[in-house]
């Protein structure tokens, strides 16, 4: 069985790792190369982009994580999480490290112009049935995608759900919400990967 890891520097890391496991799949927090090394798949949680930069340079994580996705392990980022897989983050803190992995460019706090949170339903590609219910928190949007992005859900005109091969990213939590399907879709993308 394969194993997927929630990087745990910072973050709702309890809420994926519970989500995963309701999923069927093993999870584990990672903090160090170690543990990084032992999974094969990562969970970078919703939290801080800017904090979670920090944190990996500090652990030393973040050359590591990026060779990892790089070299094709599949990996989920849930709203700050998003934020650290795109190609390129605007309105961000100019020190702002990015892992890599997905081609897009995001806007940090995108929707918090008008309002800091809000809920609601999306029909998300790859998840049949009624729609997802979405809690946003200071959520990004993304801006632009590259050829190789599937857009899987938009909210007020935005992409907010994509895919780009082994890697997913939300602008929302669905940690938070007790809907298991995006986490089963990853767990499901993660059983493609290991078995191809
Ligand atoms: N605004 C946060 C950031 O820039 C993301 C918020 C979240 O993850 N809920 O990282």
């Amino acid at each position: 069985m394969s194993t997927i890891g929630v990087l745990a520097l910072q973050g709702d890391v309890r809420e994926h790792v519970g989500a995963l496991a309701a999923a069927g799949a093993a999870a584990v927090p990672v903090r160090r190369r170690a543990e990084l090394d032992a999974v094969d798949a990562l969970v970078l949680p919703g939290g801080e982009s800017t904090t979670m930069s920090r944190l990996l340079e500090t652990f030393e994580l973040l050359e590591p994580v990026r060779a990892r996705i790089a070299a094709g392990m599949p990996a989920y980022g849930s709203c700050a999480g998003l934020i650290l897989l795109a190609r390129e983050v605007r309105d961000g803190r100019p020190d702002q490290q990015q892992l890599g992995g997905l081609d897009v460019v995001v806007r940090r706090n995108a929707f918090g112009r008008q309002v800091d949170s809000f809920e609601t339903d999306l029909d998300v590609v790859g998840i049949p049935g009624d729609p997802v219910h979405a809690v946003f928190i200071r959520a990004p949007w993304v801006e632009e995608t590259g050829g190789g992005v599937e857009v899987l859900a938009t909210a007020a005109g935005h992409a907010v759900a994509v895919r780009q091969g082994p890697v997913l990213g939300t602008s929302f939590h669905p940690e938070l919400t007790g809907d298991g399907r995006v986490h089963a879709l990853f767990v499901s993308m993660v059983r493609e990967r290991v078995s191809s």
